[in-house]
C-alpha cells in the first residue's frame, strides 16, 4: 500500500524527461520515492529519504553545447 504525495509547487524540480510530468512522492510505509505519476517505468529514486536531487539529476535534459562558430571574416 503506497500513498502518493504531491510535491509542494515552490520545490523545484525537474519534469520527467519521459513524458514531462512533474513528478510526485510515492510513499511506501516509512520510504519515500520520487516517481513520474504516469509510469512507473520512468526513472524513480531509490527508496529512502525523499531525494529530489537525484529525481533531477537523472531528469536533467542535456543541452548540447552549442558550438558557436564566428566566421573568420571581417566585415567590410
Ligand atoms: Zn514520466
Amino acid at each position: 500500500m503506497s500513498i502518493i504525495i504531491q510535491i509542494q509547487p515552490n520545490i523545484f524540480c525537474e519534469n520527467c524527461k519521459e513524458c514531462g510530468a512533474r513528478p510526485v512522492i510515492e510513499q511506501i510505509k516509512d520510504k519515500f520515492i520520487v516517481t513520474c505519476p504516469n509510469d512507473k517505468k520512468h526513472y524513480k529514486t531509490k527508496p529512502g529519504l525523499i531525494n529530489v536531487d537525484d529525481w533531477n539529476l537523472k531528469n536533467r535534459i542535456q543541452k548540447p553545447l552549442i558550438m558557436t562558430s564566428i566566421p573568420a571574416q571581417k566585415a567590410s
